[in-house]
């Protein structure tokens, strides 16, 4: 059998194309893993009826709504490779098993790689996070930290501004702020620390205090980091799509490569900013563009 569209990866921007692709009777194999990016927060914010959900939970009702679409499969596996044969594309899975596919769709979303200091990885998700609109309004008005290697620091300083008043600027090492941003930071009795954090402690997830280079601890009781982000997986060597300036998948409005054929949507494509309606949103609009694509095929 050959499918309609393999999508790999089924967050919120695979798992609305597969809803979209399965309403319109197209043959789906969507493939996933099970390795959401969300997975270490308790709750998710800013998708509207869904404000304050889990990640679970809204995985279980998003699999829900589009397993009941009869041509969609769930395929629970990695993809490791793609391939073109021909005119269709070859999806092989980590069990050997092989698809094909008139349609592709990658939504496989991002990995984040942190600076290595200890007790990171026990708060994030709890009382670290990276992005503002996703957790800023949990950390209110509460004392923060914002650790940022790159130039971005001054920016991140400024918006969280809105959340809480009490922040300490931290370029873990690194000199990328300007004297005049420090200034600026400084009126508004922000404090700019450039030495190296050396541990984040903390509680059950929740952060007490930070420790740098030099000894010095202060309170914290959570804040934001900036990680690197790469795609979690790339098909780039196989399939030879262009990147755009974030180091994501390229695509036009439609989700479009610039591959005949394949298409991607989410943080696989965008990057930044990523939240999950905007996932959601990219994975509906490139099945739009995908169902457009095999309707104009197969009407001649
Ligand atoms: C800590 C944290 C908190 C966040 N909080 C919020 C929030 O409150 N609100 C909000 O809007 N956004 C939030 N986000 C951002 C949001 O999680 C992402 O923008 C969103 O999940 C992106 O959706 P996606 O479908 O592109 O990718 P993902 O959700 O990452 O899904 C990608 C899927 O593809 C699968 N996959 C990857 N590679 C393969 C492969 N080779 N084969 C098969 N399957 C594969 C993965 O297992 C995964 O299930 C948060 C992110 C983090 C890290």
């Amino acid at each position: 059998m050959t499918y309609d569209c393999a999508i790999i990866g089924g967050g919120p921007a695979g798992l609305n194309a597969a809803l979209v692709l399965g309403r319109a009777r197209r043959s789906v194999a969507l493939f996933d893993n099970s390795q959401p990016r969300n997975a270490v927060t308790h709750a998710s914010h800013g998708f509207i009826t869904r404000d304050g959900v889990t990640p679970a939970e809204f995985r279980r009702i998003a699999y829900e709504e589009v397993l009941g679409y009869p041509s969609v499969e769930l395929l629970p596996w990695e993809v490791t490779e793609i391939h073109r044969n021909d005119h269709r594309f070859v999806a092989v899975a980590s069990t050997g098993k092989q698809i094909e596919a008139r349609k592709l769709l990658i939504t496989t979303g991002l990995r984040e790689i942190f600076p290595d200091i200890p007790g990171l990885r026990d708060c994030y998700g709890t009382s670290l996070f990276s992005c503002p609109y996703c957790d800023g309004w949990e950390l209110r008005d509460q004392p923060l930290i914002v650790v940022s290697e790159n130039s971005g620091v001054f920016h991140m300083a400024k918006l969280l501004y809105t959340w809480s008043k009490d922040l300490v600027i931290c370029t873990n090492g690194h000199a990328v702020l300007d004297n005049d941003q420090k200034q600026l930071l400084k009126s508004r009795n922000i404090e700019v620390v450039e030495q190296a954090v050396t541990m984040f402690i903390g509680h059950e997830g929740k952060l007490r205090q930070v420790e740098f280079a030099d000894g010095t601890r202060i309170e914290r009781t959570g804040g934001f980091i900036t990680p690197e982000w790469k795609p979690k997986a790339s098909f780039q060597g196989s399939l030879g799509y262009e990147v755009n300036e974030f180091g994501g998948i390229a695509t036009n409005e439609w989700g479009k490569s610039s591959v005949p054929g394949v298409y991607a949507a989410g943080d696989a494509a965008y990057v930044m900013p990523s939240q999950l309606i905007f996932a959601a949103a990219g994975g509906s609009k490139a099945a739009i563009g995908i169902n457009m694509e095999l309707t104009e095929e197969d009407f001649v």
